[in-house]
């Protein structure tokens, strides 16, 4: 059987940040341990409907949330054991889990760490306090560079961060100092995201009314140009758009998702790739949890929460693999590996399209892979919309 990684989703948190349209409650902490409960019972499930006797192997589980940091640790014991129960968690799995800096101290990450949490992401977004007051973060900075002690002193070395650019306000310069300061703590993975500004949202809003200056994607781009530079002469590797990491710090759990692999999503919100279906979990918390009450499973992947799903057809398969493949910047897209999945070759059905995206130097074709080219990087969606 194929390994596979595990997606689960924890939806709360404490406050909830200007820009984000996750899918998270910042009222229902008291249903932390039903919730997890829950969790585990979609776990079992979606476990039992499997053929066969033998567990799935999974080389990757990752929390992501919300705030995975606010779960104690008994409910994350409650999880992990049926992880452990009902899938073959490999000895050296990367287990992930997301964390704002300042909902943690050196017992909790110990604990967790003695759980099997071998890998913490930190959302740092800046380092400059009027950034993270405009982003309604709850932390400063200092409290991220003691938040990366204390998970180091746990012994929990394999450190993300993630940092935003296209902040409103921010100049080239503050996003200079934010990458530096982040640098100066040589975290083994970095994450930097553009803002996107989304409907519904507070800073929506801000944008309407005029309180808030409207994006700037020259100077995005001319940040994520000073990104790649800065990172690259300390020794990143750019494997990924938004992704990069010291040698060996990969993250496996995301290259499941770019090299369009098998995930199951569990929780509230998630979303799932596996058995040639992609699936989407039911988002309300409490709607999750009376879900999962039920018994009868409509078959796997997908358990009795899951409120959308399809069948993924030839033509979209191809397209998913295209779009996820190109994000990685080293490995790209195994041409050959491509043509012995769909029995076609690449250049057979989107030729013209590759042609001219080679012409317009936004794709390059080399040692039988199809890689974006460094112009290419900073116009990837334009790429990809073209295989749409
Ligand atoms: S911590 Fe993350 S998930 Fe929670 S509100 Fe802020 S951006 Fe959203």
């Amino acid at each position: 059987m194929n390994s596979l990684s595990l997606y689960l989703h924890i939806p709360f948190c404490r406050h909830r940040c200007a820009y984000c349209d996750f899918n998270t409650y910042t009222s229902l902490a008291d249903l932390q341990t039903v919730y997890a409960e829950s969790l585990a019972a979609e776990i079992r499930q979606v476990a039992a409907q499997e053929a066969g006797s033998e567990r799935r192997p999974a080389h990757t589980l990752f929390f992501g949330g919300g705030t995975p940091s606010l779960m104690t640790m008994g409910q994350l014991e409650t999880i992990l054991t049926a992880v452990r129960t009902h899938f073959a968690l490999s000895e050296n799995a990367e287990i992930t889990m997301e964390a704002n800096p300042g909902t943690v101290d050196l017992a909790y990450l110990t604990a967790v760490h003695n759980l099997g949490v071998n890998r913490i992401s930190f959302g740092v977004q800046s380092a400059i306090p009027g950034e993270l007051a405009l982003l309604e973060r709850e932390h400063d900075f200092a409290a991220a560079v003691t938040a990366v002690q204390l998970a180091r002193q746990a012994g929990i070395t394999n450190l993300n961060m993630d940092l935003i650019y296209g902040v409103p306000g921010q100049t080239l310069d503050s996003w200079a100092e934010s990458v530096q300061a982040v640098l100066s703590l040589q975290p083994a993975h970095l994450s930097l995201y553009c803002l996107t500004i989304e409907p519904g949202t507070p800073m929506k809003r801000w944008l309407e009314n005029g309180r808030i200056p409207p994006p700037d994607p020259d100077l995005a781009a001319d940040q994520y140009a000073l990104a790649c530079e800065q990172l690259g002469a300390h020794g990143y590797d750019h494997y990924e758009i938004s992704n990069w990491a010291l040698p060996g710090y990969a993250c496996e759990h995301n290259l499941t998702y770019w090299r369009n692999g098998e995930y199951l999503g569990l929780g509230a919100g998630a979303h799932g790739h596996a058995g040639g279906i992609r699936y989407e979990v039911v988002k309300q918390p409490r709607v999750y949890i009376r879900r999962m009450e039920q018994p009868e499973a409509p078959g796997y992947p997908l358990s009795t929460a899951v409120s959308a799903h399809h069948t993924l057809a030839g033509p979209e398969q191809m397209t998913d693999t295209i779009i996820t493949q190109l994000r990685l910047l080293n490995e790209g897209l195994d041409l050959a590996a491509f043509a012995e999945k769909f029995g076609q070759s690449l250049l057979e059905v989107y030729g013209r399209t590759v042609e001219q995206l080679v012409e317009w130097e936004l794709l390059a074709v080399a040692d039988g892979r199809l890689r974006l080219t460094p112009k290419g990087w900073f116009l990837s969606n334009q790429v990809f919309y073209r295989f749409l």
